[in-house]
């Protein structure tokens, strides 16, 4: 593997897989730009080495060759943020795209049109690797988002290039800040995991077990741990086939010594709605036709002073509805508690999309450690999963 700070990428043309899957509102404009800022580092280290950038992504999820999932809409952002012209090719493969690779001068930038026109991506298939590769002499993979994807631009393409292959800064980053937290000492290490299912974030749970000292578990996954003790859930969201699983957990932390944490208050809906009803029970006394959508305030105290005197927290997953303003008060309220201590010394990791939304719309973001830019991704991460996109360099 290369350094990209060390490679010499002197009349080099660089293709790099970035992660350009930003939102666009009806006028196909770019309405947030945090992933295309994000790669300016390693775009201008290639630049300033005297190569030259391809740019490819992916952009939504598109059935074949969709208009409005064309890259072409984020050519004035790139421009914009670049300060400088920026190429497009309608296509990702095929003549043209080679001509405009092959045209490319050092300091020009090309982006290509968007990777998934073509099922061929993300099937990982091997041909059309080698159109992607064509006209390009080094491989950078900057998208850790897409990382845990074996794909034919993100993990299939690599072997391509030799030697010549490297991480982009957002990938060392995303690599070197997980690792910090993940080998945290275990001595006021805490996790706050919320989400929707317990089914979809077990593993993670489980690896966290050997490694935290307080595991505080939220969202609608807390009330199948509650249930599995015995409280009333009420009407809340329960996987009935995981209460075992729920059970097995806790008897784990219990012999790592490791704490678990579950909601000790709740706010409770009458419908899962933002103008239901509500009301603020014990999390383990909800009645029948009312559901658990948020912790409650007790909750959230308790939870401020477990911030306030840990070290590193990882935090991935809302711990209510916050889509719903009745609901999101310990959501946001956890996203300021966290940035609060993080200013006070606290080593903060923050990732998964709606954790991450919930610190960009409190306006947190750069109020904590380390944002991380892939959900799914970092799960697997933690998992201890070998990421398809990472293996293929490494
Ligand atoms: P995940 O993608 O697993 O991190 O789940 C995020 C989703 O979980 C968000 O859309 C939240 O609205 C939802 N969620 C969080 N808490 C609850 C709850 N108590 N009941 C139902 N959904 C919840």
């Amino acid at each position: 593997m290369q350094d990209i700070t060390a490679y010499k990428f002197k009349n080099k043309k660089a293709l790099i897989r970035v992660d350009f899957n930003v939102p666009l509102n009806d006028q196909f404009e770019v309405t947030d730009d945090t992933r295309i800022k994000a790669t300016m580092p390693t775009i201008k280290e290639v630049l300033k080495g005297g190569g030259s950038v391809i740019l490819m992504s992916h952009l939504g999820r598109p059935k074949g060759a969709e208009e409005k999932y064309s890259l072409k809409h984020l050519v004035p952002a790139l421009e914009k943020i670049t300060g400088k012209d920026v190429i497009f090719v309608s296509d990702c493969i095929g003549d043209e795209a080679v001509k405009a690779k092959k045209d490319l001068a050092p300091g020009e930038i090309l982006l290509l049109e968007n990777l998934r026109f073509y099922p061929e991506e993300k099937n990982g298939d091997a041909e059309f690797a080698k159109k992607l590769a064509e006209g390009a002499d080094v491989y950078v993979n900057d998208a850790f988002a897409t990382a845990h994807r074996a794909h034919a631009s993100t993990s299939i393409i690599a072997a391509l290039f030799g030697p010549n292959k490297m991480f982009g800064k957002v990938m060392t980053n995303e690599i070197q800040h997980l690792d910090k937290a993940l080998n945290a000492p275990k001595k006021g290490y805490t996790a706050i995991i919320g989400g929707a299912k317990v089914s979809s974030k077990i593993i993670v749970i489980e690896q966290l077990l050997k490694k935290v000292d307080k595991l505080v578990i939220g969202g609608a996954m807390a009330y199948t741990f509650i249930k599995a003790q015995g409280g009333k859930v009420g009407d809340s969201m329960v996987e009935e086939e995981y209460i075992d699983t729920a059970k097995k957990v806790m008897e784990a932390a219990a012999k790592n010594d490791t704490e678990i944490i579950l909601p000790v208050d709740s706010v409770n809906g009458d419908a899962f709605k933002a103008d239901a009803n509500t009301q603020v029970t014990p999390a383990d006394a909800i009645e029948a036709g009312w559901m658990g959508m948020d912790i409650g305030p007790e909750t959230l105290t308790r939870l401020g002073d477990i911030i306030s005197k840990s070290k590193t927290i990882l935090w991935n997953g809302p711990v209510g509805v916050f889509e719903m303003e009745k609901f999101a008060r310990g959501t946001f309220g956890i996203a300021q508690m966290i940035a609060d201590a993080t200013d006070k010394g606290l080593y903060s990791l923050v990732g998964g999309g709606d954790s991450v939304s919930a610190l960009n719309k409190s306006g947190l973001a750069n109020e904590v450690s380390y944002v991380s830019t892939g959900g799914g991704a970092m799960l697997e991460y933690i998992e201890g999963k070998k990421l398809p996109g990472i293996a293929a360099i490494g």
